[in-house]
Order: C-alpha cells, then structure tokens, then sequence
C-alpha cells in the first residue's frame, strides 16, 4: 500500500499543505467517543509519513459537535472547501472520509473540487486522487453508501417507531399522572397525591369553565401541581410548583387524560437556518389515535367539551393575537415600554374615551400566566405627550451628535456590506476560473463535453461580469447615499418639533421618529409615575409625571363655577343659568356647553339648595297658597300675573310661579275694602276692577 501512495504523493502535494478534518456528529459523541477522535488525530502522523512536515499540518476541528447531515452551519467543512478550491491544500485527511459529509451533494462537491484543485485525500485504508477514475469512483461509491447508510438507519428506525406506534404499542414520555407498570402497561400513577391533584384539576375547570380561573382557584387554595423532572441529575424526580396557565392549556389539551393512545400530535420541519419549527396537527392527521387504550382522568366526550369551552373563551382568533410590528395605534411607545417592578416587557391596550382611544401601558405577562392581578398598569396620554415634549427638547442640543454617531454607523456598516458584495464579486470570479480550466482541460475532440463546458464558462463569464457592474453600482449608490443621507439628518435635525408637533404627522411616523431617538423607558408607577428614558446614544432622562387624574375627578366641575351657580341661583332658574354661564364661554367639568340638566345635576351633587326652595324659604307662595289666602281662584291669579299685577317669580322652564306674599299683616278684606296703601293697594285697586 505504501507503495501505491507513494505513486500518488507527487511533490507538488507536498508544497502544499495537508488539512486534517476532525468531525463528531454530536456532543455526546465528542465526550464519549474519545477512541475515535483519538484515531482521528493519528492521521496527522500518517500524513508525517507521507513527507509532510509537522508544521505543514492544518487541524480544522470547529465542526466538534456538529451533526453531518448538512453542510449549513458547519464552518469547518465550509472552510475545508474553500481552502481546497483556493489550491492551498495538498492533501484532505479524515477517518472514513465519506463521512465528511454526509449529505452526498456536499460530498461530490469536495470532490469535484479536489479533483480541479490536484488535491489528494487521505482515510484509514489509504490514499486516493480524485481526479484519476477508478479513485473517484470509489469515492464517490463510498459517499453514496455512507448516505444510504444513514437514510437506511433512520427508516429502519423511524418505521419500527410507526409501526408501534399504529399498534399502540410504542413506550412515549406519559403525562403526569399516569406511568408504566412493570409489565409496560399504562396505569395512573400510583402516588394518589399526584392522582387526586390531576383529577382536581379536571373537576375545577369544570367548575370554573375557564384555565385562567382554574389556575386562580388553585392559588387561592395554596395548591400546588405535579411536575416531573426528565433530564439533568434529578431525572424521575417529582417537584409540586404552582399550576401555570400554559400548563393548564397543555394539560387540557393532551389527549391521554382520557386514556386514548395519540402519537404524532405535531409536525417538526426543518428550516434552512437549521432551526425547528413545530406544527399541531389536527386530530384526523396524528399518526395514531387509538381511543381507551387505557385508564384515563375524563371521558373522551368531556375532553371535546373542553376544547369547545376553551375555544369560546378566546374571543380572538389566535392568529390575530399574535403581536407584529409597529402599529398605527396613537400609543407611542409601544414595544419601547419596559416595567420597572418585574423587567418585562409592557404591552399596550387602549381604551376608548369618548371618539378618542387612550393608550395605556400593561405589564400583564407574568400576571396571565399565573392568574393573578396585573403587575402595573399606566395611562398612556399624558406620559406620552411629556416624552414627545422630552423628545422636542432634546433632539436640537443633541442633534449634531446624533447625526454623527449615525453617520458613523452609516459608514461602518456600508464597509460591511462592501465587504459582502466584493465577496460575491470573488466568488464569480472564482466560479468562471474553475469553468475555465475545465474547459481548458477537455479533449477537444470530445465535441459533446467541450461545447457545455464553453457554454458554462460562458455562463460563468456572464455572472463575473454582472456580479462586477452590480458591485461598482452600488459601491456608487453608498457614497451617494451617504452624502444625501448627511444632508436628510441635518435637515430632520432642524425640522424635528416642527414635523413632531405637526397635526398631520401619523401615529406611526411618530412612532419611527421615537424609535430612532429611545431605546427603551423604564415606567414605575408609584405615588406619581416614574419613567425612565434611555436614549439611544445611551443618555438617559428621568421625567417625573404625577398620577393620571381619576376618570371622576376629570370630570369634576371647577369650584369657581360651582360658586358661580349657587350665587345665580337666588335669581335665575336652572335654564336661565345654564344660558348665563354659555354667554361667559365657561365649559362643564366634561368640557361641554352648560344645559338646564348639567346645572340640575351640579346642583343637586354639591347639594345647593334649588331656586323653588330658595324662594319658598323667603316666604314665597304657590299658586293655590296664594288663592286661598287672597279667597280668588287660581285663574284670576293667573291673569293678574299676567297683567302685572302680582310680582312673581318664576322657578323652573315650565312657566311654574311662586308669588311675592302680600303684607302678612294686612288683613285681605280690608284690601278688598281699599284700606290699605302701597303695593297692597294696587293689589285692592286691581280686585275691584278686575274681579267681577
Ligand atoms: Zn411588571
């Protein structure tokens, strides 16, 4: 065999260097698995056998840990590869080297481009060139089995799982409240604390119909729910913590507790980023759902039901309570609001005020989850009015500031992506290389290879030269930004109270303008409301606010006018007032013109005595007093009022009258007789003109 590598190993594989792969597919493997990583490193001596010096010998082992099924995240073999592509590697060294990869497209790749690159590869049975036939073909035969091995492996698996678990049969993580026996039955779980707990929790939802209520009972009764430990040292260990809603949801939702077999309950893709993205499926789509496959808590009918009550309770549709980004809602710092008493994240909520909607700030998160009152709650009007006051302030001495730090971040970043777009560049340039030397080393005779070989070239040519034209465009396109960009902070800058105060700027721009400008307020309310402004130059501003006023005390009509209509009331009714305090401009304790029944109702709540007590408590009479005293019916009154020949005094807007008394020590006879003088008098001239 020495022999045979020898014949490969040329002289110019050893100018270069030899890179060692060193890969184990998990951490576990990493920790367990030492022999093979031992074995791994060994290939360095090999390699020193071969002719190349120690110092020669490049070790990329930042894949430690990494599973092989994609090369996405795997910076190792990302950077393995590019060091052969660039030529700089002799030799690739790995144990069982097909499992560098073990997605077959990364794989021909490596090789493709160890074939381009003249780069021999090195495993435990000894070395091949890629680009002579027969070694690439094993190879590749090596890579292809390696995959195959892996795909088989998983099925075979995978399929044994199914297979169970159609039957029923497949041992999963039961829920709390049941285990196995030894036999492998499912039973409830003999601790009869953790059984009467779950069934607890079913007869309290029950009751209450709602998680959130259920979640409350439990904590007013101080109980606490079952929990077991799965990983970590205290493995199989049972802990009592307080019943969560999420908790209480997963509990309502799982299907076991009616003693029914459910397998695949969610989908698991993966996404190009590497990460996991779980979805629950409708009941017709699991895997397997066998009904009464064991005891269980509740009936399947009264797991249904639950659902459906659950299903009430959610007045929206979960998608729409999802939260997105920056809304058109007035509340200015959405999403900017931290809670001073918990570090979490306030929400915003409005109220509706008449045709306006209030904001206001919750910290509620901690306060849903576990059934509790909310952490803080702060009215959004006037604290958002004091931050834009705030903002108007400080935008002008620290403008210049500002626009320089975001000029230098401008700058920096425009350098990163620079950076990103001549890479691409490179990259093009390197793609059209690579067909150029393929072509260049293609049997012209073999017209079939030689002509897509020129057509790909050609391809390759085409996208070195637009990848170019795009990078001088836009590498001109920056400078003209940032010059015109200058020019737009300067002048917003000058502009900012203007467009700030501007009636016909929208919520959301504004909303822009204080998310450039804060990171983030700190809100404390206490005996006043604390808000604590951190700009994102890193300044920070404390603003004192005191408490919103109550909605009643809003409301409330000022003392002045309150004075004001107890003095009118001893010579104006109600009507008459409200008319008085219009023509004065004055406005109610709701900010709306005076009427007959706002100055009825003010009156009555401060308790004024009204003008027809008023009256009568100067000894005023009524209509009937009045005729029975004078002996002349009501009628005759009437029209000697209207004559003017009684004083009266009207009390209300519905032409009611309360008499002046006559002298209460003038006999009425003797004004009949015509006795008396003055105002009597007339009283008697008019009764004995008037009353035949
Ligand atoms: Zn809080």
């Amino acid at each position: 065999m020495m022999g045979e590598t020898h014949t490969k190993v040329q002289a110019r594989h050893l100018k270069r260097n030899a890179y060692l792969y060193v890969r184990q597919s998990t951490l576990r493997q990493v920790l367990e698995n030492t022999e093979s990583t031992q074995r791994q490193y060994a290939l360095r001596e090999r390699a020193m056998a071969l002719g190349w010096r120690l110092d020669q010998v490049v070790i990329i082992d930042s894949d430690l840990g990494q599973s092989g099924a994609s090369a996405v995240d795997r910076e190792g073999f990302q950077r393995l590869v590019s060091e052969v592509g660039l030529g700089r590697a002799g030799i690739v060294m790995g144990l069982e080297v097909s499992r560098l990869a073990r997605n077959s497209t990364d794989w021909h790749r490596l090789l493709e481009i160890c074939a381009l690159a003249d780069t021999l590869i090195l495993d435990e049975d000894g070395v091949y060139d890629p680009a002579h036939f027969n070694d690439r073909l094993l190879l590749g035969m090596k890579g292809t089995l390696s995959e195959a091995e892996l795909h088989i492996l998983r099925a075979r698996l995978r399929g044994g799982i199914l297979n169970k678990a159609r039957r029923g049969e497949l041992e999963i993580r039961l829920p709390i409240g049941f285990d196995y026996d030894p036999a492998g039955r499912v039973r409830l779980d003999p601790d009869v604390r953790v059984q009467e707990s779950v069934r607890q929790f079913f007869r309290t939802f029950r009751r209450t119909g709602s998680a959130t209520a259920t979640v409350k009972a439990f904590h007013a009764e101080g109980l606490t729910f079952p929990h077991r430990i799965y990983r970590g040292v205290q493995a199989g260990e049972l802990v009592w913590t307080e019943l969560e809603h999420s908790r209480a949801l997963w509990l309502l939702h799982h299907p076991r507790y009616t003693g029914a077999f459910c397998f695949g309950r969610t989908r698991t893709r993966k996404l190009p980023n590497g990460s996991h993205q779980h979805q629950r499926l409708p009941s017709e789509e699991w895997i397997a759902l066998i009904r009464d496959a064991h005891v269980g808590y509740i009936t399947w009918d009264e797991y249904e039901q639950n659902l459906q009550i659950l299903r009430d309770n959610t007045q929206a549709p979960a998608s729409g309570r999802e939260q997105g980004p920056a809304r058109e809602g007035p509340a200015l710092l959405q999403g900017l609001v931290i809670c001073a008493k918990c570090g979490d994240r306030m929400t915003v909520r409005y109220h509706q005020q008449g045709s306006r909607r209030v904001p206001a700030y919750m910290c509620q998160r901690h306060g849903i989850t576990h059934a509790e009152p909310v952490c803080q709650h702060v009215l959004g009007g006037e604290l958002d009015a004091a931050i834009g006051r705030l903002l108007v302030e400080a935008v002008t001495p620290v403008t210049l500031e500002v626009a320089m730090a975001v000029q230098q971040e401008l700058d920096s970043r425009s350098a990163e992506t620079d950076r990103l777009r001549h890479q691409a560049v490179e990259r093009a340039r390197y793609e059209s290389d690579l067909a150029r030397r393929r072509y260049m080393r293609c049997d012209p005779d073999n017209r079939l290879v030689a002509d897509s070989l020129e057509a790909e070239w050609n391809l390759a040519l085409r996208a070195q030269t637009a990848a170019q034209d795009l990078y001088d465009k836009q590498s001109q396109a920056l400078t003209g930004i940032s010059d015109a960009q200058r020019a737009s902070i300067l002048a917003l800058a000058r502009d900012f109270p203007r467009l700030w105060n501007d009636p016909h700027t929208a919520d959301r721009e504004r909303k822009r303008m204080a998310r450039l400008l804060i990171a983030d307020v700190t809100l404390l309310k206490d005996k006043g409301i604390t808000a604590q402004v951190r700009f994102n130059g890193g300044a920070t501003h404390t603003l004192h606010l005191p408490l919103p006023k109550p909605a009643w005390l809003l409301r409330q009509t000022p003392a002045a006018v309150v004075a004001e209509i107890d003095r009118l009331l001893e010579e104006h009714t109600d009507g008459e007032i409200a008319e008085l305090l219009n023509h004065r401009g004055l406005l109610s304790g709701e900010g709306k013109p005076f009427h007959r029944l706002i100055v009825r109702n003010i009156r009555i709540a401060y308790s004024l005595s009204s003008r027809h007590e008023r009256l009568r408590s100067r000894g005023f009479l009524t209509l009937a007093e009045l005729a029975q005293r004078l002996n002349v019916s009501t009628a005759t009154l009437k029209y000697w009022r209207r004559a003017g020949l009684l004083k009266a005094h009207r009390y209300d807007e519905r032409n009611d009258y309360l008499f002046e008394p006559p002298d209460a020590d003038t006999p009425i006879k003797h004004r009949h007789q015509g006795k008396t003088t003055g105002r009597p008098s007339t009283v008697a001239a008019s009764l004995s003109t008037n009353t035949l």
